[in-house]
This record gives structure tokens, C-alpha cells and sequence, in this order.
């Protein structure tokens, strides 16, 4: 199923539909459809066979009016600016969401991460932190994973900014590796964040989170920990999930109506995001077509891979029994399916909500390097927890008392925690 819209377009689109509506002054309008800087560059890097490869790199930043911007890197063959402005903008709607300090940026390679060797990504990685290491930095831009990169990497980075700029920096970047500069809970917490929400609305609802069911598009970081929070947490089960297969170069659905072991399917992934097929099939789990996530029994949708997922075509193959649509990728559902969900009453969390769990522990973990002093697992868990909740709260509020879909509220609250702190700047 591929994007249909171009991200930053829908971005924008998203935007100027909840400026309208809030009758936003033209001029701070303009100013928040755009990102306030980019940096575009080329990354040379040596491969093992000698030669010299260049990388398209870029990084993005949006609005920093509440603080650093903030947010990750992808690595993906099939990058463009525009998805790197788009995630950057949704970076400072989320961030202003969940209330934390910080803004909005993002960053991305055109690269298939999975082509290079461990000795070549080093060297890409380093590449990328010596051509943008002097805008990035604890107090003006702070990166991160997400499609594509690893807690690896960002040592990596943390450890060439270091070295470039003459001092230990860990705070120069988020999601390291334990050990490393890293916090515990990080790795599950923009999974563990999706499921809060989703308890949350399932209370709100009315419906009992053991008997319902979830159906997932996409099995990385954020899917995984989305499976291992529906099936332990909620005691809810989980029906499917989809993966891209490297080898047959197509998707697959893992399915099964009784249930499956996310721990089992975490085995059977490669890290790259391939499935086992003989380990699941052993399982007795179903394998089908790469698009039939999207048409499961299930009480919970769960997109979570790419943008533009839930489109004008995909958005009526879901099922009526669909009650919450809970977005773990950034971007999964475009404004035409929006339409269409609303009118069905399809209770959607929107991305910059539902997926704002990563962040939150990034920022824990950026307050964590800059005290020297680490939180217990425990106490990260919770305060992911309580941050999550709180969220959902003022997007329900906010829906309730204006009356509006779901993502429009959480613009709602989002903007005006922006627009608030750039008054308070002086800055309009
Ligand atoms: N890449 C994640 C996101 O889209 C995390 C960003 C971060 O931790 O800064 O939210």
C-alpha cells in the first residue's frame, strides 16, 4: 500500500484546517506552516570495497518557540524533504502536546540501512554528525531514532559530537543505548505510550480492554511494543500484524484469531524487520496478504509503520467492528480518511498523541544526562504513564467541549501551547 499524499502537504493541510477553524491571524498561521530552518547536505562515506559513496542528508527544524527542537532520524530508501518537513512539524505539535520543553525538528537519510555493512553505517552516521554538528546541540536540536536507526547509532553520534566538540555531551542526542548515556524504558516507550492511550479510550468508550481485539500494521520498534502493552497490559489480544519481507521484496499479515505471543514474534524478526515464516507458521499462525491488516475483526486498528496508510481507497476496507483507530506511525491516515472516520464515529488518536511516548522518555532522558543521575525503570514507566494520560485528557476535553474530530483538538491544544509561548517570547 503505498503514500498517496505527499506528507508534508497533508501536514500542512491538517494545520490550516485547525487554523481556520480557530480563526489563527494570518501571519503566525504563515509562520507555523512552514519550518523555521533547513540544512540539506551530502554525506561522503568510504565503503568497504574502497569506493566513495555520497548520502542525501537532511535535517529539519520547525518551531523551537517551547524549546530545542527535538526529534529523530530516519534512515529509508525512499526519503524526501518532504517527509523530513512533515515529521518535523508533527515533532512540535507532539511535543506541545504531552507538554514537554521542547519543539519540533527531524532529520533523514536516503539510504536502505539494510544494504550496509555495521563498519559502513558507523561511518554514515559519523558522517551525518560532522556535517550538521554545528546547528545541532543540547539547548538548539536534539535527534533521535526512528525508522531505520538504532540505539547504536546514536552512540555513535553522541560520541563524534563529543569528539568534535571537545567534551562529553550526551544530552546532544536521545535514545543511546544503556550504559551509554541511555534511559531505561526508552526502547518500549512510544509503544507503551500507544497503549495508555488506547486504555484510555477504550474507558472512555465504555469497552472492557480484555475482550477486545487489536489488529497491527507493521512489526518494529513501535508495533512490538504496542503487541507486548495490548496482550500484558490491557490483557487484550492480538490478531495480526504485517511486516516487510526483504527476500520476497513484498508485505506480509501474521494472523491469527485466537491470539498471538508477541514475545514469539519478536524471535522470529530479524533486525531489519523480517519474519521467520517457518517459525510462525510452526506456531500455527496464518500468513496472508501484506494489506489484509487493515481488514481484520479487531476493536483496535493499530497502524504502525509508514505515512498515508489509511487513505481514501484503504479507509473503507475497515472493518464496522472498528472502534478505536490508535496511530503509532506518524502520518498513517490522510485528510480524506479523516472525513470518512469521523462520520463513521471511529474514535481516532491521533499520531502527535498517541505516539508522543518516545519522545516524552527522550526528554526524560536528556533531564537524566543533564543531572547525572538515573531514574530507576519503575519510575520512567510511570511518569510515561501520567505524562500520556494527562494528554489524552486535554485532547478529550478539548473534543468534547468544542465539539470537533479527535485530531482537530489535539491541534487545538497543541497550537495554542505554541502560539502561547511565542507571545510570551515576544516573538509575535
Ligand atoms: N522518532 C520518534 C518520534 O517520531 C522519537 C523522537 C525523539 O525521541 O526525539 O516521535
Amino acid at each position: 500500500m503505498a503514500s498517496i499524499t505527499n506528507a508534508f502537504e497533508m501536514a500542512q493541510r491538517q494545520f490550516d484546517h485547525v487554523a481556520e477553524m480557530l480563526r489563527l491571524d494570518p501571519d503566525v498561521r504563515e509562520l507555523l506552516r512552514w519550518p523555521s530552518r533547513e540544512y540539506h547536505f551530502r554525506i561522503p562515506v568510504r565503503m568497504d570495497d574502497g569506493s566513495i559513496r555520497s548520502f542525501q542528508g537532511y535535517r529539519v527544524q520547525h518551531n523551537d518557540a517551547r524549546g530545542p527542537n527535538k526529534g529523530g532520524i530516519r534512515f529509508h530508501p525512499a526519503e524526501t524533504v518532504d517527509t523530513v518537513r512533515a515529521l518535523a512539524t508533527w515533532m512540535t505539535w507532539k511535543c506541545a502536546v504531552v507538554d514537554i520543553p521542547l519543539g519540533g525538528g527531524k532529520g533523514g537519510v536516503i539510504v536502505d540501512p539494510a544494504t550496509l555493512s555495521i563498519g559502513e553505517k558507523e561511518r554514515l552516521v559519523r558522517g551525518f554528525v560532522q556535517q550538521i554538528h554545528k546547528n545541532i546541540g543540547p539547548r538548539n536540536d536534539v535527534p533521535a531514532p526512528d525508522v531505520g536507526t538504532t540505539p547504536q547509532m546514536m552512540g555513535w553520534m553522541m560520541d563524534e559530537y563529543s569528539k568534535l566538540v571537545g567534551q562529553y555531551t550526551p544530552g546532544v542526542i536521545t535514545g543511546k543505548p544503556l550504559g551509554g548515556g541511555g534511559s531505561l524504558g526508552r526502547t518500549e516507550a512510544t509503544g507503551f505510550g500507544v497503549i495508555y492511550t488506547v486504555r484510555e479510550a477504550l474507558k472512555h468508550l465504555g469497552l472492557e480492554s480484555s475482550d477486545c481485539r487489536a489488529a497491527i500494521q507493521g512489526f518494529g520498534n513501535v508495533a512490538q511494543y504496542a503487541a507486548i502493552g495490548f496482550t500484558e497490559t490491557l490483557k487484550g489480544k492480538v490478531v495480526c500484524v504485517s511486516y516487510w519481507d526483504r527476500d520476497d521484496r513484498c508485505a506480509y499479515t501474521v494472523s491469527n484469531e485466537d491470539g498471538m505471543d508477541p514475545h514469539l514474534l519478536m524471535e522470529a524478526t530479524d533486525q531489519y524487520g523480517s519474519i521467520d515464516k517457518a517459525k510462525v507458521k510452526a506456531a500455527g499462525y496464518t500468513l496472508e496478504d501484506g494489506d489484509a491488516w487493515i481488514t481484520k475483526e479487531a476493536e483496535v486498528l493499530i497502524p504502525a509503520a509508514l505515512e498515508g496508510q489509511i487513505n481514501s481507497e484503504s479507509v473503507n476496507q475497515i472493518s464496522d467492528k472498528v472502534r478505536v483507530i490508535a496511530e503509532g506511525a506518524n502520518g498513517p491516515t490522510t485528510p480524506e480518511a479523516d472525513k470518512v472516520l469521523e462520520e463513521r464515529g471511529v474514535f481516532v488518536i491521533p499520531d502527535f498523541l498517541c505516539n508522543a511516548g518516545g519522545v516524552t522518555v527522550s526528554y526524560f532522558e536528556g533531564v537524566q544526562n543533564d543531572m547525572n543521575f538515573y531514574w530507576t525503570r519503575e519510575e520512567v514507566i510511570q511518569r510515561l504513564d501520567t505524562k500520556m494520560s494527562h494528554a489524552f485528557t486535554d485532547v478529550l476535553d478539548m473534543t468534547i467541549k468544542q465539539k470537533v474530530f479527535t485530531r482537530d483538538a489535539a491541534y487545538m491544544v497543541a497550537i495554542a501551547r505554541v502560539v502561547k509561548a511565542m507571545e510570551l517570547r515576544g516573538l509575535i
